[in-house]
């Protein structure tokens, strides 16, 4: 058997806010050797997967060594033998020896590392790109990336609430051109900043992070930085959100939503959260917006999406936490169109390919993402490919964290050539509910 596993082994590595993280590698019969990195969150949603962090002095609590000694000793010596191209069974192996509902005995990080690098392993056993083994011969749609360019909430020390004001260029002909129109205005908000005299300070996802007057100035921002470029706001170029409101609940202890930058006196609830919405995009050509209301805030989520949900793609977060089983709620339920995929929210690759059917299943979409505490691992964006899901959120195209996936990207499309779909081909593409 080529693909048997003779060896796994863990370490601690660095991430881009320069925390600890776990690094897994899984090395074969044959010599070849799989590795993964495992990334991390800032404003992670109550319900994720565990992730195992040793808490004492060093690294501020932060340092993963109980996760890494997870792997080495707990999990390693159960799945050497196994064979690499056998991802659900070493993943139901690990969630067995876990044995909790939310992998917080051995650790999503431990899990995750061992269940990516098992994949990366497996497509170089079987001669193929990662992309084209999880997929197979269907994958080969590039997704339109939503770029973080503007940072706010808890990504950022500035004076904005929301979290992620994203652009997604559409209608253009390939992957490539799309993403040479969100650099240059990307470039453009540089300039339009640097004009005003504000702060080109990047946040932890590559985007600006000034202060502003009002959270809405930052599409004001935005709006002048795209009108400097060969482009223009709601022809090809677009908006989503993602104001991560679940910290706005968080600052407001149960009693609404407070503006806990800008405004800490200022706290709403649930039906005016979604007027500011729904005014919004009246005002701005919005596509998406993901976690306009809290992860516990289900009754308002149904209500938001009846309000939006026709016209606007709206994405469960922290709702859903790349769970089957919150994300089943929210269909039954009427919550959100569209599912965020974040690997490490789930700790196996498995159960986040099972979540992105039930999504498909269920016509809502799927966009695959990074997380706040990045690395050079690129793994999201052949599962991009993979599923052929239609949308990867990245960050900026700024700091190598967030273009180690948006380079990926590029040689995949290279790769791919003439079998290269564009997934915002149209300008009515990816990014409305109907896709
Ligand atoms: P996080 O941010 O990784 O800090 O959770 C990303 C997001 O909310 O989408
Ligand atoms: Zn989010």
């Amino acid at each position: 058997m080529q693909s048997k596993i003779t060896n796994i082994h863990a370490r601690q590595v660095l991430d881009s806010r320069g925390n600890p993280t776990l690094e897994c590698d899984v090395i074969l019969e044959s010599g070849v050797l799989g590795r993964a990195m495992v990334p991390s969150g800032a404003s992670t949603g109550e319900h994720e997967a565990v992730e195992l962090r040793d808490g004492e002095d060093a690294f501020g609590g932060k340092g993963v060594a109980r996760a890494v000694g997870n792997v080495n000793q707990v999990l390693a010596p159960r799945l050497i033998g196994m064979d690499a191209t056998d991802q659900g069974a070493i993943d139901a192996l690990m969630i067995e020896a876990d044995g909790s509902p939310n992998k917080g005995v051995l650790g999503a990080n431990a899990m995750l590392g061992i269940s990516l690098a098992s994949a990366r392993a497996g497509a170089l056993a079987s001669g193929q790109p990662l992309y084209r083994y999880l997929g197979g011969d269907d994958a080969h749609v590039l997704p339109v990336p939503m770029l973080n360019i503007l940072n706010g909430g808890k990504h950022a020390d500035n004076t904005v609430d929301f979290k992620e004001f994203m652009i997604q260029p559409q209608g253009f002909a390939d992957f490539q051109s799309a993403m040479r129109a969100g650099v240059e205005i990307y470039h453009c908000l540089s300039t339009v900043l640097h004009e005003q005299k504000l702060s080109t300070a990047v946040g932890d996802e590559g985007g600006f992070a000034p202060d502003l007057g009002s959270n809405e100035e930052a599409l004001e921002m935005i709006a002048r930085a795209v009108d400097r470029s060969a482009y223009s706001l709601g022809d090809k170029i677009f908006i989503a959100l993602d104001p991560a409101t679940s910290e706005l609940a968080n600052e407001a202890d149960g009693k609404g939503y407070r503006f806990f930058k800008s405004d800490p006196d200022r706290i709403v609830d649930a039906d005016a959260m979604t007027q500011l919405w729904s005014d919004w995009c009246d005002r701005w050509p919005i596509r998406s917006i993901e976690d306009g209301l809290a992860e516990n805030d289900w009754d308002g989520w149904a209500g938001l999406t009846r309000a939006l949900g026709d016209t606007v793609q709206l994405v469960g977060d922290d709702l859903f936490v790349t769970n089957q089983e919150f994300l089943q709620r929210g269909i039954d339920q009427g919550c959100a169109n569209a599912i965020l995929v974040k690997v490490n929210q789930i700790g196996t690759l498995t159960e986040t390919l099972q979540v992105m059917d039930l999504a498909r299943r269920s016509g809502y979409a799927s966009v695959c993402s990074h997380r706040s505490g990045e690395t050079e691992d690129s793994t999201i964006a052949d599962i991009a490919v993979a599923t052929n899901c239609g949308q990867i959120k990245t960050g900026a195209p700024c700091r190598s964290d967030r273009n180690a996936k948006y380079n990926q990207l590029f040689r995949i499309a290279e790769q791919l050539g003439d079998a290269a779909v564009y997934a915002g081909a149209s300008p009515s593409g990816a990014g409305t509910s109907s896709s």
